[in-house]
């Protein structure tokens, strides 16, 4: 049975001090700790999400470099910003800070709110974001619920039941709200991150070595190993698609990702559904069958007539729950307009493929054709 009430001042107390000794002496000194500048501790947190610190860390650092703050990132152009956020994955993450910091610099004299409520009014600002950049920049006595701590609370309380159901997400941000002290709540809350994440981690917490665990239920009753209890996986989708790098007079043809489609805002290569079923062989010397079929679908998307001229190593990536078999051609050119719908289109000149913000397969097709 999971008490919040269990957790009198006396247990408060104990685990509040266990929590502020460990953090100070074995937190990690990350880039965009021990500043209290809003605009850092917002575009870490942006980052950060789904994204793990080691991958952060150097995208962090060019970031800032280029646009040191809200005034240089609101002058930027978007294509800018999403060059520098390319290989970060969600991209919606890019567009959204660049719209926040332009309306705070339109609309606010470029000011950050210190109120949650009000940050969560920026694009790409929820609750868990609003909390850490009110508690981490202004001290504001704002909870925090994310993937972390979600999981340490969960542990902390010996909540088996789903953590993202209503009913658990209702607990897990009232007991956020009652471990908070009035006194530096930033650093309680970026000590409690830090603690989900180093030491009690998704598998194998290291209880006996975790700062709290006299006031751990879950290590009281054994069943840290069993909490969270999270819903069960999408299940995995395979698809196969198809990318062509076609070129004509030297130049070689982008289009731009539509808004609703993945990697929305950056460029690749024409890319489609591949015309068959389940996965094939191909190699250099294409298949008559193959060819005819890629033929068909390159018409389709692009408009355009193509004589292949190389076979690219194949690239299996994921993106959400698809797990996907890309086959990737060079052709030339040898007929028709260029008709790709509503899309922008761009014929780039090889060299000129690095200033473009690229979805990461076809920036792996871009440095292959690039060195060739
Ligand atoms: Fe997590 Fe174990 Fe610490 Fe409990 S005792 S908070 S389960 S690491």
């Amino acid at each position: 049975m999971t008490q919040i009430e269990d957790w009198d001042p006396q247990r408060l107390n104990l685990f509040r001090q266990g929590l502020a000794a460990w953090y100070q002496a074995s937190g990690r000194d990350l880039p965009w700790r021990q500043t209290c500048d809003p605009y850092r501790i917002w575009i870490s947190e942006i980052m950060l999400q789904q994204t793990t610190v080691a991958t952060v860390i150097p995208y962090f650092g060019r970031f800032l470099d280029a646009f040191p703050d809200l005034a240089s990132l609101a002058k930027a152009d978007e294509q800018d910003v999403l060059r520098l956020w390319e290989g970060l994955g969600y991209y919606s993450r890019a567009r959204n800070i660049h719209k926040a910091a332009r309306h705070l610099v339109d609309e606010c004299h470029g000011i950050f709110p210190s109120d949650p409520a009000d940050l969560e009014k920026l694009p790409g600002v929820g609750r868990y974001t609003a909390g850490a950049i009110a508690s981490f920049a202004f001290d504001q006595r704002a909870p925090i619920v994310e993937a972390n701590t979600l999981r340490l609370y969960c542990r902390l309380l010996g909540f088996d039941g789903d953590p993202r159901a209503a009913a658990g997400q209702k607990l897990l941000w009232s007991f956020a709200e009652k471990v908070l002290p009035d006194t530096q709540p930033g650093d309680f809350n970026q000590a409690m991150m830090e603690l989900g994440a180093t030491v009690c981690s998704p598998t194998d917490p290291d209880c006996e070595e975790c700062p709290v665990k006299t006031c751990c239920r879950a290590f009281t009753d054994g069943t840290q190993d069993s909490i969270p209890k999270l819903g069960k996986r999408p299940r995995i989708t395979p698809l196969s698609e198809v990318t062509v790098a076609i070129y004509r007079d030297g130049k070689v043809l982008l289009w731009q990702n539509q808004p609703g489609e993945w990697w929305s805002g950056l460029w690749g290569f024409p890319r489609f559904s591949a015309p068959w079923k389940s996965e094939v062989e191909v190699d250099q010397s294409l298949s008559k069958r193959i060819e005819k079929q890629l033929h068909h679908s390159i018409l389709e998307a692009t408009g355009l007539q193509v004589e292949f001229s190389q076979t690219l190593p194949l690239i299996r990536h994921s993106v959400t729950r698809y797990r996907i078999t890309l086959y990737c051609f060079v052709a030339e050119y040898s007929g028709g307009e260029v008709d790709c719908g509503d899309r922008d289109i761009e014929w780039v000149q090889p060299s000129e493929l690095d200033a473009h913000p690229l979805s990461m397969t076809a920036r792996k097709v871009a440095n292959i054709i690039a060195s060739s």
